[in-house]
C-alpha cells in the first residue's frame, strides 16, 4: 500500500476541472510517475465519488500502449491521490496549439493510435466519454496515450448522463438522448478535422451557436 511518504513531489504538470497533477518519483525505486491529486471537500461538494471511483478501477483495467496506465491509488485525510504513468509529451492540444495544425502523416498516425485505443475500450464495453485534445497526452517518444477517464463508464446498455465537452460532443449526446460507444467513435472525426485544420468543425462564438451548427 501507497503512502504520500514513498514519493518526492516535482513540478505540477498540469490541472483540469478537479485533479491538480505532479511529476513524482517513487523514492525506493527512483521510478518516475505523475500524481493527480483530487481533494476530499471538492468530491464532497461536486458529488464526484462514483465518477473518481469509476476513473480508478476502470484505467486500472485497461493494458494498452496507446492508454495511460493507472498504477495504483491511496488517500490522506483530505486528498486522493492516483499514480499515474507520466507523459512527458504533455498534451497533444498544446502541441496543436503550438503549430496551428498537424501534417498528414503526423495526423494519420494519431488518429490511428486513437482509434485502436478505442477498438481496445469499447471491446472490454468501456466508453471514454471525454475525447479531446486536453485528454490525449504523449509519451516521451510522441506516442498517443488517451487520459482522464472520469467520464468514462464500463457498461452494454445505453447511457443517458449527458457529458463531455460540447466541441466533441455526438449529436445523440447534445440531444440528450441515450448514447453508446459511438459517441467515442464521433470524436475521431472531430479530431481528424482538427488536426488537419487546427480547429474543431461545430467551433463557434457561442454554445448555441455550435449546437445550431450540427
Ligand atoms: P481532470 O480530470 O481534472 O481533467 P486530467 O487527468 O485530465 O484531470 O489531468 C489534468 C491535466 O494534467 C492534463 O490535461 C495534463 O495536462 C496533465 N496531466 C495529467 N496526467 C498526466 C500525466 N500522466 N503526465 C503528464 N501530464 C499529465
Ligand atoms: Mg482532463
Ligand atoms: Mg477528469
Amino acid at each position: 500500500d501507497w503512502s504520500l511518504g514513498d514519493f518526492e513531489i516535482g513540478k505540477p504538470l498540469g490541472k483540469g476541472k478537479f485533479g491538480r497533477v505532479y511529476l513524482a518519483r517513487e523514492i525506493k525505486s527512483k521510478y518516475i510517475v505523475a500524481l493527480k491529486v483530487v481533494f476530499k471537500e471538492q468530491i464532497e461538494k461536486y458529488k464526484i465519488h462514483h465518477q473518481l471511483r469509476r476513473e480508478m478501477e476502470i484505467q486500472t483495467s485497461l493494458r494498452h500502449p496507446n492508454v495511460l496506465r493507472l498504477y495504483g491509488w491511496f488517500h490522506d485525510s483530505e486528498r486522493v491521490f492516483l499514480i499515474l504513468e507520466y507523459a512527458h509529451g504533455g498534451e497533444l492540444y498544446k502541441e496543436l496549439r503550438l503549430n496551428g495544425h498537424l501534417s498528414e502523416k503526423q495526423a494519420a498516425t494519431y488518429i490511428l493510435s486513437l482509434a485502436q485505443a478505442l477498438a481496445y475500450c469499447h471491446e472490454k464495453d468501456v466508453i471514454h466519454r471525454d475525447i479531446k485534445p486536453e485528454n490525449l497526452l504523449l509519451d516521451h517518444e510522441g506516442r498517443l496515450k488517451i487520459a482522464d477517464f472520469g467520464w468514462s463508464v464500463q457498461s452494454r446498455s445505453k447511457r443517458h448522463t449527458m457529458c463531455g465537452t460540447l466541441d466533441y460532443l455526438a449529436p445523440e449526446m447534445v440531444e440528450n438522448k441515450a448514447h453508446d460507444y459511438a459517441v467515442d467513435n464521433w470524436t475521431l472525426g472531430v479530431l481528424c478535422y482538427e488536426f488537419l485544420f487546427g480547429a474543431p468543425p461545430f467551433e463557434a462564438e457561442t454554445q448555441k451557436d455550435t449546437f445550431r451548427s450540427f
